[in-house]
């Protein structure tokens, strides 16, 4: 494609059809683009609002060449598609993020180990095959420290805290004893993440840092912006875009950090980790800025220019968990608030069932700090 955008008209594959392909979805149609959307689960929230769906195992071949074949371009909405149907779809068209992105993001080892090779600080960290290891990790980083697999962990999944040395051939056998990461315990003042675009022409556009607040380990609220000095918020921005430009990256990326208490800007952020596609935290750019974030990735997946990342209003976005949704009425009743539900069928504890937006006027968005 490159240099050719796809125009409106063209379709754009989907691998995915949760919330997040929703509401791709949604915006590409608001693009004059057809979305067809991949993946094997019944009911998803995607498929609903996509011209095409096909209902198929990631594995299998011959329905993800059918589904290449159908589309201009291919994009997903979570980060562990497997290499290998990455590579099948590769053979037949263009994949937006790239090979790299997915490589990277998948593992945590790999994505500290390019973080570091970039100049990009990140909590202390080692790589755990065995109890050997892992006994030396623990004396060397000490406690308290996080132990987490290596892939397929989120919201908290696939961890466990070690408090003391002794604990930790326990916190191994608590995650399955899987290939994993330790890293030491990072006692940081707030965290905030960045979502950053990147074109296929290189240009990057970074919206302002958000503040995120977790519950339960799942992420509860997203304040935008984050309360930063300038020099903080600007360091973060351009953290984000190196990371973008350094894997070649084309789309929306969400970039997780933590903020140190005080010390220089340059030291006081940590990179969490990345996800290579549009992020919850980037949820409240639908309604505060003119081009948000599933806009702004279908724009660079598709090759055309971005929407600039200016905000009109302040906002906090709130997600609804589980039975939160039912509260549906009341928040729509509430001056300012923009709501958007997912769709799905079964309130499910820890499900992501829709969230909302309230919008406050620039400067004036009330400092939320805990639940
Ligand atoms: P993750 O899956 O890596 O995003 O971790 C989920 C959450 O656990 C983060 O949002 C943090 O609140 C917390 N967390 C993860 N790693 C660390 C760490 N090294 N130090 C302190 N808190 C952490």
């Amino acid at each position: 494609m490159s240099g050719k955008p796809i125009a409106p008209g063209g379709t754009v594959g989907i691998l995915g059809g949760g919330q997040l392909g929703r509401m791709l979805a949604s915006a590409a149609a608001e693009m004059g683009l057809h979305t067809h959307i991949y993946c094997p689960d019944e009911n998803a929230p995607a498929a609903e609002v996509a011209a095409q769906y096909t209902r198929a195992e990631y594995e299998d071949e011959a329905a993800l060449t059918r589904f290449a074949e159908s589309v201009d371009a291919v994009t997903y909405e979570f980060e562990n598609v497997p290499a290998e149907t990455a590579r099948i779809l590769s053979a037949h068209g263009i994949v937006r993020p790239g090979p790299l992105a997915l490589a990277t993001a998948q593992d945590r080892i790999v994505e500290k180990n390019f973080m570091q090779a970039n100049g990009i600080l990140t909590a202390p960290f080692a790589d755990i095959t065995d109890e050997a290891s892992l006994r030396n990790a623990v004396e060397n980083i000490g406690t308290p420290s996080v132990l987490k697999t290596r892939r397929f962990g989120y919201d908290g999944k696939g961890q466990a805290k070690i408090m003391a040395p002794e604990d930790a051939i326990a916190a191994w056998d608590e995650i399955g004893r899987a290939p994993a990461i330790l890293e030491g315990f990072v006692s940081f003042e707030r965290e905030i993440s960045v979502i950053v675009a990147r074109g296929e022409n290189g240009e990057t556009a970074a919206y302002d840092p958000v503040e995120n607040i977790h519950k339960n380990h799942i992420l509860d609220r997203t304040l935008a912006p984050a309360a930063l000095p300038e020099a903080v918020a600007g360091e973060a921005c351009a953290i984000a875009a190196r990371i973008a430009a350094e894997l070649d990256y084309v789309g929306v990326m969400g970039v997780e950090m933590f903020l140190l208490p005080e010390a220089g800007a340059e030291q006081r952020l940590l990179v969490n980790e990345i996800a290579p596609r549009v992020h919850n935290s980037g949820h409240w750019t639908m309604d505060a800025c003119a081009v948000g974030q599933f806009e702004q990735h279908m724009r660079a997946v598709c090759g055309w220019p971005l929407g600039h990342p200016q905000r009109h209003s302040d906002a906090v976005m709130t997600n609804l968990i589980g039975d939160e949704a039912d509260g549906w009425k009341k928040l729509a009743a509430e001056p300012g608030t923009a709501i958007h539900l997912y769709g799905k069928a079964e309130a499910r504890p820890g499900r992501k069932m829709g969230h909302a937006t309230k919008l406050y006027p620039l400067g004036k968005r009330p400092p939320v700090t805990s639940s």
